[in-house]
């Protein structure tokens, strides 16, 4: 699968879509299983088609095991068909803005572009706008491998 989508394929995503994708991360987040951490995550992920796939985090006993609320939104998206993520958003509550984990990073980008926008968010407001390029510069990615 090839991430280079020409440009004039990729929807246009503008601010009113991207708080509708900050909104379902937050009602995502409300879902969260952080019995452990206490730390609730939501993500919402925008696919090719304008649908919005959610998740939220899902700790473990066995800590190592718990999952992020990217891959839960991912695992959706997938299941569900979508191939793209053309925005994201993740909301958390913590002094500073809740931005993707390292390894969140790449699994977006196995579905997303350098431009994708990412916004983070907590129950209040958008706390920082982002791409994915922004956070996970000089990425390894599909293309690398054919
Ligand atoms: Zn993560």
């Amino acid at each position: 699968m090839s991430n280079t989508t020409p440009a004039n394929l990729t929807p246009t995503v503008d601010d009113a879509r991207l708080h509708a994708l900050v909104q379902a991360a937050r009602v995502a987040r409300e879902r969260a299983y952080a019995p452990y951490s206490k730390f609730a995550v939501g993500a919402a992920l925008l696919d090719e088609h304008g649908r919005i796939h959610a998740g939220c985090n899902i700790e473990n006993a066995a800590y190592p095991q718990s999952q992020c609320a990217e891959a839960s939104a991912i695992a959706h998206l997938v299941l569900a068909g979508g191939r793209r993520i053309v925005a994201v958003a993740v909301v958390g509550e913590a002094a500073q803005p809740v931005t993707p984990c390292g390894g969140c990073r790449q699994r977006l980008r196995e579905f997303a572009a350098d431009t994708t926008p990412i916004w983070v968010a907590d129950a209040q407001q958008v706390r920082g706008r982002y791409t994915l390029g922004e956070l996970l510069p000089a990425s390894f990615g599909p293309g690398h491998l054919g």
